[in-house]
């Protein structure tokens, strides 16, 4: 079976190919549909915006379409930047820019109210019309200085206790055990086995 992934985000999707890795499945890329439609992130949660973006790629290929809608919730910031991650700092963002205007925001901000979680929706959009969600959480705190230089967006500033250590000082596979992302592609994982198992035609 093959899927195709919408994002254009490499940290993402090398995540996410790491955390389906061993299914029989194989994941396509927007690399291999370069005419494949933008799509606007206009929803007003993740879950409404994973499911727009998978929903519009199946439709657009034909392909069960697997998208992820991702960000992080600062308590300090009443959960920004939230569904706005990727633009905190404006349109087009870099990671340097949006870690620079949080870690602003956060300034004087005792640790032990630099509490946050990173959150994951996953929507599966099947050319049948159902569409799978899932979703991942995980809790930590962020830093006031970054460590780490692997990872992508918000890793080298969000602590994790689990792993006693920032995102960005753990390789990918060790980030995925704790991760947001990780814990929604083991949900994933199961509704794939259970998939790709069933025999063509046999219904929902
Ligand atoms: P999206 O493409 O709208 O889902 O943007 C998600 C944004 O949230 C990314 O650009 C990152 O800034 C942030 N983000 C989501 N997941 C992670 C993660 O695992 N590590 C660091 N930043 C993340």
């Amino acid at each position: 079976m093959k899927i195709i992934v919408a994002t254009r985000n490499p940290g993402k999707l090398r995540e996410i190919r790491l955390g389906l890795e061993g299914l029989a499945v194989e994941l396509l890329s927007l690399a291999d549909f370069p005419a494949a439609p933008e799509v606007e992130e206009d929803g007003d949660s993740f879950a409404a915006n994973a499911v727009k973006k998978a929903r519009a790629l199946c439709a657009d290929t034909g392909i069960p379409a697997l998208a992820d809608d991702s960000g992080l919730e600062v308590d300090a910031l009443q959960g920004a930047p939230g569904i706005r991650s990727a633009r905190f700092a404006g349109e087009g963002a870099t990671d340097a820019e949006n870690n620079a205007k949080l870690l602003s925001l956060l300034h004087g901000v005792r640790p032990e109210k630099r509490t946050a979680r990173f959150r994951c929706v996953i929507a599966l959009a099947w050319p049948d019309g159902r569409v799978d969600t899932v979703e991942g959480i995980v809790e930590g705190r962020i830093l006031e200085v970054p460590r780490g230089d692997q990872g992508f967006g918000y890793d080298p500033l969000f602590y994790s206790s689990e792993l006693n250590a920032s995102f960005a000082e753990v390789v990918t596979e060790v980030k995925l055990r704790a991760s947001h992302r990780g814990k929604a592609l083991a949900r994933i994982r199961q509704i794939l086995q259970f998939d790709v198992k069933r025999p063509e035609g046999s219904g929902t």
